[in-house]
């Protein structure tokens, strides 16, 4: 059964009571993950950055490229019409996946990267002009920084900046005294990938819409580990990254209201997205294809589709539970260990446990445990700010999905007590 998802903490809370996920089931569902690394069962906790893919991904652009494989729409013979049927499929299966209205609400893009880079050129560019001023949080990638940096340095706009505490909350009392006549979009993420907050997205968009201003949510780490109703959420535009959600690398997703999706120029211009070229005028064709210039990934569409599928086979609250369980038994694993600081205690978390240990480089740390064959992540994380914010260069991050257990765990406590011993 899949729930609609009615608010972070409601969600997290009900959780509780959810059946219990069988993680050993998931698991065996990914081949990677039957490995062993340097000798010793792979431990894989580094599924922010990137999930592993079930069989049933792999298969299906196995069976794709095997026997179905051809160039999409305008094609008249067979196989590009089954193409065109899987890949327009998967744009339904991903409309229904996040509760959007309308299929032409749904864009494919290389990942969440490239959707906030096409809203803020193309939203932005129509949109922000000198003296406005576009707001997003401490907490966020630079996909979310850095592309809103462009535009408005371009068109003369400010930057604004919500504030976290030393948590890693978000400062939302300063949140509504930022939105001034001259605000002209709100984005930020749902769930940071550097501290694990899950931010308080309803109470944002609340506040955004009381004074007409839209929102855009950063999903690339929220989709993947809670129910998404962008309806729901009332979200103007919604991102996720394909290979964060166990599907292909190089595809993803932008959601947006129709009615702003149509307001929008084009993003790139090319094949696919005009109804008619002369040399002297072209015109748009309708959404979504008036975003999609050239040949899209249809396989990594297509894939994705299979990985939605399989993730909505699961209870969606048993997962959340799961999920909460795991970080919550290695937070306070993790906890016991003197020399460990943790970088990110906000209210609410969902799926990352960001650490430092000592003076020990996050690199060392990383390299050790992946000599113990335990795979984690370390660095900043694409968020500089928040590196910052809490006065360090870098964190180790460990990250978990469906596929994780509690002896993943044990090991990277394990793991983590050895690499003290090495410098100590
Ligand atoms: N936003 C957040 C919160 C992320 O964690 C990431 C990737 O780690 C991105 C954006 C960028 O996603 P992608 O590299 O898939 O475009």
């Amino acid at each position: 059964m899949n729930t609609t998802w009615k608010d972070d903490t409601v969600t997290l809370a009900r959780s509780v009571n959810a059946v219990r996920f069988d993680a050993e089931k998931a698991r065996a569902d990914f081949p990677a993950l039957h490995q062993d690394v340097h000798g010793q069962r792979l431990v894989y906790l580094d599924s922010a950055a990137s999930t592993q893919k079930p069989q049933v991904v792999i298969d299906t652009l196995s069976e794709f490229y095997s026997r179905q494989y051809s160039n999409v729409h305008r094609g008249v013979h067979h196989l590009s019409q089954i193409a065109t049927d899987l890949y327009e499929g998967a744009r339904s299966t991903v409309r229904s996946f996040l509760n959007a209205r309308h299929d032409e609400e749904i864009v494919f893009v290389r990942g969440t990267t490239e959707a906030i880079n096409l809203v803020a050129q193309t939203f932005g560019r129509s949109e922000i002009g000198p003296g406005d001023e576009v707001i997003v949080s401490e907490m966020e990638h630079h996909a979310n920084i850095v592309p809103w940096q462009m535009i408005c340095q371009e068109k003369g706009a400010q930057l604004r900046v919500i504030p976290i505490d030393a948590n890693g909350d978000l400062q939302l009392d300063h949140f509504e005294e930022m939105i001034t006549p001259r605000t002209k979009i709100v984005a930020v993420t749902h769930v940071s990938n550097a501290l694990g907050t899950v931010n308080p997205v309803r109470e944002i968009i609340r506040i955004a819409h009381a004074y007409n201003v839209p929102v855009l949510l950063d999903g690339a780490q929220s989709s993947q580990h809670l129910p998404i109703d962008v309806q729901e959420l009332d979200c103007d535009f919604f991102t996720l990254s394909g290979h964060k959600i166990y599907g292909p690398t190089g595809i993803g997703v932008l959601y947006g209201k129709r009615e702003l999706l149509e307001r929008m120029p084009p993003y790139q211009g090319g094949g696919d997205m005009i109804l008619s070229v002369t040399f002297e005028k072209t015109t748009y064709n309708e959404i979504p294809y008036k975003f999609e210039a050239g040949t899209p990934n249809i396989a990594g569409a297509i894939g994705l589709a299979a990985a939605l599928k399989y993730f909505r086979g699961f209870d969606i609250d048993a997962l959340v539970a799961h999920e909460k369980e795991l970080l919550d038994y290695a937070t306070g694993r993790l906890e016991d260990i003197d020399a460990l600081r943790m970088i990110g205690t906000a209210r609410e978390r969902a799926s990352s446990l960001s650490f430092t240990l000592c003076a020990v480089h996050p690199h060392d740390i990383g390299t050790i445990l992946d000599k113990q064959g335990i795979a984690i992540r370390a660095g900043h994380h694409c968020a500089q700010p928040v590196m910052q914010k809490f006065g360090i260069p870098a964190t180790a991050r460990a990250s978990f999905a469906m596929y994780n257990t509690r002896e993943d765990v044990d090991r990277l406590v394990e793991g983590i007590k050895q690499v003290l011993e090495v410098f100590t």
